[in-house]
């Protein structure tokens, strides 16, 4: 059965949609330490608090859990984050915040700096998937939903910048790409790229999982 809630969250109406659609999210009998809240990431509802104060469009998805490992929780499917993405990617609400902030303090600044254009879209080659790191037996963060793969970026006035032709050129496209690599090392826990392996030639792989690696 698909569990998928209907229910479009954005700007000040979320409390009141979750409060439709989101039955099973409870407040917790007594509120954690301040200390504990400033060092977890956030989570629940107050995740999709955040992601709807940036103008995000997302839908609260069922969560999913495999005997093999494969687990999503407090997953959205996000069709804007700040900016639009070029497809739904389904994710973990954390992951969806971390993108929001990558753009807004590393992407849009890069834009302005090398075009002086702003971002317009994300493109992606998907985030959840229930599969391991290729070549290995262990679980991807995809399959966490905590990784999404980008592809390129598009600006206003149809400037379109992809990892896969624009990474290896010379040019301000690949000054823009450099930058902005580096740049996500600052917000997400891994980033991989075209210089990490052959497998992130056409992508930016960035996660928040738990192993540090800045692969700009
Ligand atoms: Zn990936």
């Amino acid at each position: 059965m698909d569990l998928r809630f209907a229910c479009r969250a954005a700007g000040v109406v979320l409390l009141a949609l979750l409060a439709g659609c989101a039955p099973r999210v409870v407040a917790p009998p007594s509120p954690p330490p301040e200390s504990a809240i400033r060092l977890k990431p956030p989570s629940g509802l107050q995740c999709l608090e955040r992601l709807a104060a940036v103008g995000a469009a997302f839908e609260i998805v069922a969560e999913r859990a495999s005997s093999n490992g494969c687990q999503l929780t407090n997953g959205v499917s996000l069709t804007r984050s700040s900016v639009a993405l070029d497809k739904p990617a389904t994710l973990a609400c954390p992951l969806a915040v971390a993108l929001s902030d990558f753009e807004t303090q590393v992407v849009q600044p890069a834009a302005q700096r090398h075009f002086r254009r702003k971002l317009a879209r994300i493109n992606h080659f998907g985030a959840y998937d229930c599969r391991n790191i290729r070549g290995t037996r262990r679980l991807s963060e995809h399959a966490r939903g905590l990784a999404l793969d980008i592809a390129g970026f598009e600006l206003e006035g149809n400037i379109r910048i992809s990892i896969k032709e624009h990474w290896k050129n010379a040019g301000p496209r690949s000054r823009f790409l450099e930058e902005v690599a580096k740049g996500a090392c600052s917000i997400f826990s891994v980033v991989l790229t075209p210089r990490s392996d052959s497998e992130h030639h056409d992508h930016f792989h960035l996660d928040i999982g738990p192993r540090p690696h800045c692969g700009a």
